[in-house]
C-alpha cells in the first residue's frame, strides 16, 4: 500500500487531498494543529501537532513515505495577510514549519514532497494594471512581493528547491492561486474572497447592499478545488520541480464575482464599497508552463465552482443565523 503524509490535513486544501489520496487507495497520516473544521478527516491516522516543533516533525516524519504534501501555513484571506498585523506571526511560523520539514524529508529518504508555494510571491510592479497582470513563472525576479506571507513563500520554495540539487530530493513546487470551494474557511476574519462574498449574499435579502473592500475593480481568477488536486497530484508524480502556477486564467473583477454570487442566488444585491486591504490591483494565473510541462491545465468555468461553493456556504449561514458584521 502506498503511503502519503499530509501536514496541514485539517486545512481547506489539506482536507480535500486526504480524501482524494484515499480514494486512490493510499494510506494516509495527516497533521495539523486543528481537525477539519467541517467535516471528519478521511485520513488513517490524525495526528494533532505544532510543525513548528521538530520533535513533532520527527514523529509524525517517521518513516521514507511515498508522498509528502507540505501544505501547513500560517495563512488567510487579505484581511488576515495584508493588514501588516501578523506580519511576524506568518513569516516565523510558515518558515519553522518549511525548514523542519525539507531537512527531515530529505534524512527520511521520502518518496516525492510536494509544496505549496502562493501567487502572492510575484512582484507587486506586475499586478499594477487590472487588465494585464504579469505572473509567468521567469517574472518572479527581481523579486517585489507586496506582502511578508509571499516574501515567506518565496524563500521556502527557494528552500524546496536548493534540497533538489544540493541532495537529489523530488521535491515539487507549485504557486497557487485563490483556490476556493466547499469546506473553506467562510467568516472569522481568514476566510478569502469567494467565500466572503457567497456569505455577504447569502446573508443578504434580494435589494440589499454589501460591503466591499476597495473598488471592486481589482481582478482575480479563482480555481475550483478539485481542479487544483488534479494539478498538484500530476506535479508530484512528474519529473518537472516547478516552481509552476496551479490556478484559472479565467479573470474577474471583485465586482464581477458578486454579481455572479448574486445571480446563483437568485438576489439583486447593491455594493457599497468601502476602505479595506485589497492587495495587488491585478492577477492571473499563467497557464502556459504547466500546460508546456504537464499537458493540463484546468478548464472547468469558475461559474461551475461557485454555485457548488455557493450552496455549501448558504447552508453554513441557515445552520447559524448571526447577523453580518460590519467589516
Ligand atoms: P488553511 O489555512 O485552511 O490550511 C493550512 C493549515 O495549516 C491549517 O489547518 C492550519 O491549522 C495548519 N497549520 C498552521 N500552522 C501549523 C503548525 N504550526 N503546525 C501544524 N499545522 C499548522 O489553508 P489552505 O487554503 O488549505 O492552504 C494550504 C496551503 O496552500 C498553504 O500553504 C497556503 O499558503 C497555500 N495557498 C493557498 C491558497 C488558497 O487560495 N487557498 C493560495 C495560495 C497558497
Amino acid at each position: 500500500m502506498k503511503t502519503a503524509l499530509v501536514l496541514g490535513g485539517g486545512g481547506f486544501i489539506g482536507s480535500h487531498l486526504v480524501k482524494r489520496l484515499k480514494s486512490e487507495g493510499f494510506f494516509v497520516r495527516a497533521v495539523d494543529l486543528k481537525h477539519p473544521e467541517y467535516a471528519e478527516s478521511a485520513a488513517d491516522e490524525f495526528v494533532i501537532g505544532d510543525l513548528r516543533e521538530q520533535d513533532v516533525c520527527r514523529a509524525v516524519l517517521d518513516q521514507p513515505f511515498d508522498e509528502v504534501y507540505q501544505l501547513a501555513a500560517d495563512m488567510g484571506g487579505a484581511g488576515y495577510i495584508f493588514t501588516g498585523e501578523h506580519d511576524a506571526d506568518i513569516m516565523h511560523n510558515s518558515a519553522m514549519i518549511n525548514l523542519n520539514i525539507a531537512d527531515l524529508a530529505r534524512k527520511q529518504g521520502v518518496g516525492r514532497l510536494f509544496y505549496s508555494s502562493s501567487a502572492c510571491m510575484y512582484p507587486e510592479h506586475n499586478q499594477e494594471d487590472p487588465d494585464n497582470p504579469n505572473c509567468a513563472e521567469e517574472s518572479a525576479y527581481p523579486a517585489n512581493p507586496d506582502s511578508e506571507y509571499g516574501w515567506e513563500k518565496l524563500f521556502s520554495e527557494r528552500l524546496f528547491l536548493a534540497y533538489n540539487r544540493n541532495y537529489g530530493t523530488k521535491n515539487r513546487v507549485a504557486r497557487f492561486h485563490n483556490i476556493f470551494g466547499p469546506e473553506g474557511t467562510w467568516d472569522g476574519g481568514k476566510e478569502k474572497a469567494p467565500a466572503a462574498m457567497c456569505r455577504k449574499v447569502a446573508r443578504a435579502r434580494s435589494g440589499d447592499e454589501i460591503e466591499i473592500w476597495g473598488d471592486g475593480k481589482q481582478t482575480r481568477s479563482f480555481l475550483y478545488i478539485d481542479e487544483c488536486l488534479d494539478g498538484v497530484l500530476r506535479l508530484t508524480r512528474s519529473d518537472f520541480e516547478g516552481p509552476v502556477n496551479i490556478g484559472s486564467d479565467e479573470m474577474v473583477t471583485i465586482n464581477q464575482l458578486v454579481d455572479m454570487a448574486a445571480d446563483i442566488a437568485g438576489k439583486t444585491i447593491h455594493k457599497n464599497h468601502i476602505p479595506g486591504p485589497t492587495g495587488v490591483r491585478g492577477r492571473n494565473s499563467d497557464n502556459r508552463l504547466i500546460e508546456e510541462k504537464l499537458g493540463w491545465r484546468p478548464s472547468r468555468p469558475l461559474r461551475d465552482g461557485l454555485e457548488k461553493t455557493y450552496q455549501w456556504i448558504e447552508q453554513q449561514v441557515m445552520r447559524n443565523s448571526l447577523p453580518e458584521a460590519a467589516e
